[in-house]
């Protein structure tokens, strides 16, 4: 028997790797363990500005979704870069650990979908760990927006896109989540970004609890979406490691973009 990867592996090497080239920009802090006892970990690059707006991030709840983590990776490689000091960002970069390290594709997975299990009381031991991570970063930044990533299906293959609030849900919120992603957009261009770019979940779950970013609107009242990459191809184009770091590039140049504008 052999394995063939579908996509780039990212997991605690990589991301060792990610912070040794970042030259302590971002700080490593455990937040807490998994339920089979591994480390949660959380960067930060600052821990308290009070003053300073703040943006949260949440990769690989589903743990087979690489992508997501290379596109995170080039975000925050960018921020490292530009020693960005105007935003506080607090990220988890390995969310669903167990799933990663075990090798699991990590939707729907045992005891359920760690990205379903966002509700009160919380249905998964990491959800419990970050949520209360959450609560203590809001008390330490002004709290702006959260993003999730994440990779479609592997069938999906015409670029990035967004998952924002449905108009039904909220029609105010989505409006703002929607000029965030317009602007990002922009950033992005056209090559690696999807003709249908925005997009509200209108499929069913295994199941219907709250997801990430149910969470955060819901108890921060601030606008939060997810961000989906496609593995391997983006239409015509072979996708490779700089590609997806790109891509996340860009997203922090969008966000650098709102920022400048809300000020
Ligand atoms: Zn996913």
């Amino acid at each position: 028997m052999f394995e063939i990867a579908l996509c780039y592996p990212y997991g605690i090497n990589e991301l060792e790797n990610f912070l040794k080239d970042t030259n302590n920009y971002w700080k490593k802090d455990v937040i807490g363990v998994s339920q089979e006892e591994r480390e949660i970990i959380r960067l930060s690059n600052f821990y308290n500005e009070p003053t300073k707006k703040g943006i949260y991030l949440i990769a690989r709840q589903h743990s087979g979704e690489t992508p997501g983590s290379w596109v995170l990776d080039g975000f925050l490689r960018c921020l490292a870069e530009i020693n960005y000091k105007d935003l506080v960002v607090w990220v988890v970069p390995l969310s669903n650990i167990d799933g990663i390290e075990n090798g699991f594709y990590g939707k729907d997975n045992f005891p359920y979908d760690l990205n379903r299990a966002w509700g009160n009381p919380p249905m998964r031991h990491e959800t419990l760990v970050i949520q209360r991570d959450i609560m203590r970063w809001k008390d330490r930044c002004k709290p702006f927006l959260a993003i999730d990533f994440h990779a479609p299906g592997a069938c999906e293959r015409d670029g990035t896109y967004f998952y924002i609030i449905s108009i039904e849900k909220n029609k105010r919120m989505h409006e703002v989540e929607k000029n965030m992603v317009e602007k990002i957009v922009r950033q992005i261009g056209e090559k690696y970004i999807s003709k249908n770019y925005v997009k509200s979940i209108n499929y069913k779950s295994r199941w219907e609890t709250p997801h990430f970013a149910d969470f955060i609107r819901d108890n921060l009242k601030i606008p939060s979406f997810s961000i989906e990459t496609p593995y391997s191809l983006c239409r015509e184009l072979l996708m490779k490691k700089d590609d997806y770091r790109k891509i996340g590039e860009k997203i922090a140049m969008g966000i650098i973009d709102i920022l400048k504008f809300k000020k």
